[in-house]
């Protein structure tokens, strides 16, 4: 008897602490979510059991932008000449801007982790599990709270095919000591492309494996398109409608891919970027009435609740648009719903902008050409076009187009989409997506007097 209480007392800690909101993950949404609350004066925690900042810090987004700037620098390079440099090339060392890329990521971590503790938010090293009874345990000690927040985002998936463990996922891609020789990189998304073109940038004989015909399929055909023309136009070699069905290690640390187009031999880096799974395994959410669907992403209303009404859910592990601002916004708006008294406050997941860091870059915002015409009718759908060779290129023997596209909604002619593809598109987009959130029509973005000699005055000045 004596036994059993005390096995139960070890099993099922006593709650050392409760709070008004306590936050599983430190990431972009978990972060945003539990500063903002503080804010209100509530008590707050957040859990991490990794890095603080989440994936978008360590190895997401900022380390990725550091990684395509360097990629531009490279791609700059190839034009010194035509502006008159006379700059000799002596190599590109991958060990320098990853030390410092390295550094500035600790550096990240270290605010993150300091300004949480400014906005007195108590911070829990460890891995979060909630307790059959609804609290929450971390490092065997037991936490309660009155609302809690699931924010644990996601990983990268890697297929299931014999000797998969010999490729690297884009957490190794930010593990990597030195640009390897031949890389193949199987994916036809956001990383394959970004990560690809880091690669053929800074030198990587660099193939990209897709199971269609282009990158970026469900992106606007005029994006897709010109992002896969683009790659092989730097060239990478797009190998088409090829999958790769078993990877060997061979003595000399190179690795051979079987695949359904035949053998790739000599590969140094073969990287999986084939999709992310959410983080909910082990969570023990069943237990607390919160749904899944089918991949284990949590189901959440508009308001981000689950089925259980203390628990809410945001960001990546919910699936739905996995960008770093929409965790962010989806946690602040969640803090002033709980704790502002701002019931109806909820995120707009439509029209968010989104960039892909393709050479060059893609921005692009609300519907493609596509979902118009079907959403709409082709007789309500008005479509303007442009492609151009940015004054930049001018002078210089290579040359990148830009390519932008509206999508119009008769009879105002209310922009209902907006696709671009080209050099400085990424910093263009942000201005544009406030017109578009606004409602702003064809007949607005015309009644703008255009900045020149820029690219983006094409976009007030299509016809
Ligand atoms: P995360 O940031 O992933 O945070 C979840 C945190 O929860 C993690 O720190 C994890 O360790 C922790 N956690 C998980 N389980 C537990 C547990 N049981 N207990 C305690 N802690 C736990 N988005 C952009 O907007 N722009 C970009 O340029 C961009 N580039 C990207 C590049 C790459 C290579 C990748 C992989 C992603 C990129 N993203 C980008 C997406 C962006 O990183 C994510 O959308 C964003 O990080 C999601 O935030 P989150 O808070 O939902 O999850
Ligand atoms: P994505 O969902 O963007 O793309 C994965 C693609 O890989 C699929 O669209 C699919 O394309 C292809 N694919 C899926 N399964 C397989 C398979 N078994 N074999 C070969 N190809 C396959 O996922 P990512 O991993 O690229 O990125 C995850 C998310 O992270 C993105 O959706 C994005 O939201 C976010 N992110 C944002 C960035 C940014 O804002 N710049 C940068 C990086 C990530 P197809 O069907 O055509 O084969």
């Amino acid at each position: 008897m004596r036994f059993t209480r005390l096995l139960l007392a070890r099993v099922m800690p006593s709650v050392v602490k409760n709070f008004d909101y306590l936050v599983l993950g430190g990431g972009s949404g978990g972060i945003a979510s539990a500063r903002r609350a503080a804010e209100f004066g509530v008590k707050v925690a957040v859990v991490e059991q990794s890095r603080w900042g989440g994936t978008c810090v360590n190895v997401g987004c900022v380390p990725k932008k550091v990684m395509f700037n360097t990629a531009m620098h490279a791609e700059m390079m190839k034009h010194y000449k035509d502006y008159g440099f006379d700059v000799q090339y002596k190599g590109f060392d991958w060990g320098v801007i990853k030390k410092s890329r390295d550094a500035y990521i600790k550096r990240l971590n270290a605010i993150y982790e300091t300004n949480l503790g400014k906005s007195k938010v108590e911070t829990l090293d460890g891995k979060a599990t909630f307790t059959d009874d609804g609290c929450v345990e971390v490092n065997g000690q037991k936490y309660s709270a009155d609302h809690i927040l699931v924010a644990t985002g996601g990983h990268p998936f890697i297929p299931n095919i014999p000797g998969a463990e010999h490729g690297i996922s884009s957490d190794g891609f930010f593990e990597l000591e030195k640009l390897p020789k031949k890389v193949v990189v199987i994916g036809a998304g956001y990383i394959a492309v970004e990560l690809a073109g880091i690669f053929n940038a800074l030198g990587s004989d660099t193939s990209i494996m897709i199971r269609y015909d282009k990158v970026l399929r469900t992106f606007d055909s005029m994006v897709s398109d010109t992002v896969t023309a683009n790659m092989e136009h730097d060239g990478v070699k797009v190998i088409r409608r090829t999958q790769t069905t078993s990877v060997r290690k061979e003595d000399n640390g190179t690795l051979t891919l079987e695949t359904t187009g035949g053998q790739i031999t000599d590969v140094d880096c073969l990287l999986f970027a084939i999709g992310r799974n959410p983080s909910t395994q082990g969570l023990n959410l069943e237990k607390q009435g919160v749904k899944l669907d089918s991949k284990g992403h949590i189901i959440v209303d508009t308001f981000q609740n689950t089925d259980n009404k203390n628990i809410y859910a945001l960001g990546d592990v919910c699936g739905k648009a996995l960008l770093t601002p929409v965790a962010i916004a989806a946690g602040r708006r969640l803090a002033h719903r709980l704790f502002n008294n701002e019931s109806d406050l909820k995120l707009d997941y439509d029209n968010i902008a989104t960039v892909v860091f393709s050479h060059p870059p893609t921005g692009t915002i609300g519907l493609t050409e596509e979902e118009a015409r079907t959403k709409h009718g082709d007789d309500k759908i008005k479509v303007y076009s442009s492609v151009f060779t940015p004054m930049y290129y001018a002078v210089a023997e290579e040359k990148h187009k830009c390519s932008m596209k509206l999508i119009c909604l008769l009879p105002e002619e209310k922009v209902i989409g907006l696709h671009m593809v080209g050099q400085g598109v990424d910093e263009m987009l942000q201005g544009f997506a406030v017109a578009i959130k606004m409602g702003a029509t064809k007949k607005e973005f015309d009644n703008t007097v255009a900045i020149h000699p820029t690219s983006a005055e094409e976009l007030v000045t299509m016809r």
